[in-house]
């Protein structure tokens, strides 16, 4: 057995978009491997390709008041099979040789974790690992996350990664180590349990605009455009307590100002975690702002949700509306119930919410989507004062949905995980219904 504690590396790669905006999102999981490599007394270090504070960026940066702001941007070719779309395609992050630099001036690592996100993102990952590969061709690569869990063969065949992890990496974490360093640690914090784990290591950052935080890690629903019971089959919940700390100890120790709420089912069973939660940070008078990106449960938005949380200091609230057709032939998503939808936007602005700070996401661009139902959904919810926010479908592979999308899309989803970005739109088939998605946009 090896003693000597060896070097990881973890890294956030490149995003490779139409558009990308920091949205208060940070790679947790890396985050988390990380901050449980460091307890274990392992030497990390951490590269943020989408790193917005980089040491050597001289442009001004834009920070938000809300910690938010846009990514360093440089333009570079379409993908193949793109071409001649007629649209900007760009790396978002930072510059190639700030990158190759940071890599060749530190320790040579022994083992190299790299992260992904969307899946349409795929051709940011597989520059990253080249790149890493030109300064480390011998080290090891380990590709985790939401790219690597969901298109598994793609990640396995497309990159030069030496492992390509699926699923949550905690519980794999001593093994991989094992094998890939001969180092061993002790591992009985990591069953699963999510009140044992240390807090992701955001302090690894060159600086820390904001925090986002998880109480938990999947969702009761299964709605058929999603991935989220995929990818955590189980529903694992941290005690109020142990949120508690980590908000606490981002707020104190790096006066950290700005949370985000990632959760996939934040206010589900909340009388047993998020009330207690949110009556634990009006009690500690923190001045903290909460935003919630992810979309709350509109039937969970009951009078005592929405005065604990407008009392707890959130200043960002998104709806799961997606659409306004409450009819019984709606089979993609049967959580929210009219009623549940005008007393949850009641609920908000009784408990002092402003109009401005509530948005409820409408899905667009679903297989055989009828516009006329997005169109109408938008005037309904603007009727309620509150703004209709579009989010545009992505087919997302292992999801219901994903073969519906496969057969109806005008381009080949399986050939390339790029095909699935969604402003291509990749199951709106008309130039009439393009043209109409602009004009809802422009509503
Ligand atoms: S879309 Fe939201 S509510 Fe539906 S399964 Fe996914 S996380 Fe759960």
């Amino acid at each position: 057995m090896k003693t000597d504690s060896p070097h990881i590396l973890c890294i956030n790669p490149w995003i490779h978009d139409f558009a990308a905006f920091d949205f208060w999102a940070k790679p947790l999981g890396l985050l988390s491997i990380a901050a449980i490599l460091r307890e274990k007394r392992l030497q990390v270090s951490f590269i943020d390709c989408l790193d917005r504070f980089h040491p050597k960026e001289s442009k001004k940066i834009k920070v938000f008041w809300d910690g938010r702001g846009p990514f360093r941007k440089t333009q570079i070719d379409l993908p193949q099979g793109l071409e001649n779309y007629g649209k900007k395609f760009s790396r978002y992050g930072i510059k190639p040789q700030w990158f190759a630099a940071d890599l060749k001036k530190m320790k040579k690592p022994d083992l190299i974790f790299i992260t992904s996100l969307m899946t349409y993102w795929a051709t940011g990952v597989k520059e990253t690992i080249e790149m890493v590969k030109e300064t480390y061709p011998d080290v090891p690569v380990i590709l985790g996350g939401i790219y690597a869990s969901l298109c598994y063969e793609h990640a396995n065949k497309d990159t030069l990664a030496d492992l390509v992890v699926k699923g949550p990496g905690e519980q794999q974490l001593k093994k991989i180590i094992k094998d890939f360093t001969g180092f061993e640690f002790e591992d009985s914090n990591l069953s699963g349990a999510l009140d044992e784990l240390p807090f992701p290591a955001l302090d690894f950052q060159n600086k820390i605009a904001y925090a986002p935080i998880l109480t938990s890690r999947g969702c009761p629903f299964s709605c058929e455009y999603c991935a989220s019971s995929y990818l955590e089959p189980e529903i694992r919940r941290r005690s109020p307590e142990n949120v508690f700390r980590e908000i606490e100890h981002w707020h104190k120790n790096f006066n950290i100002q700005n949370f985000a709420f990632y959760d996939d089912a934040l206010l589900v069973n909340s009388k047993l975690y998020a009330f207690p939660l949110f009556e634990k940070i009006i009690a500690s008078k923190m001045d903290v702002w909460f935003h919630t990106p992810n979309a709350l449960h509109i039937k969970e938005i009951t009078k005592q949700a929405a005065r604990l949380m407008f009392m707890a200091g959130f200043k960002t609230i998104r709806l799961g509306l997606e659409t306004t057709d409450f009819s019984k032939n709606r089979n993609h998503d049967a959580k929210v119930m009219e009623n549940d939808f005008y007393a949850a936007v009641e609920n908000l602005k009784a408990a002092g919410f402003e109009k401005k700070q509530i948005g409820a996401y409408l899905l667009c661009g679903l297989p055989e989507q009828n516009l006329d139902e997005v169109e109408i959904s938008m005037y309904l919810v603007k009727q309620t004062g509150i703004q209709p926010v579009l989010a545009y479908y992505t087919p997302i592979p292992h999801t219901p949905m994903w073969e519906r999308a496969v057969k109806y899309s005008k381009l080949d989803l399986l050939e390339h995980p790029v095909f699935t970005n969604n402003t291509l739109f990749p199951c709106v088939n008309s130039e009439v219904d393009l043209k109409r998605i602009s004009q809802l946009k422009n509503l």
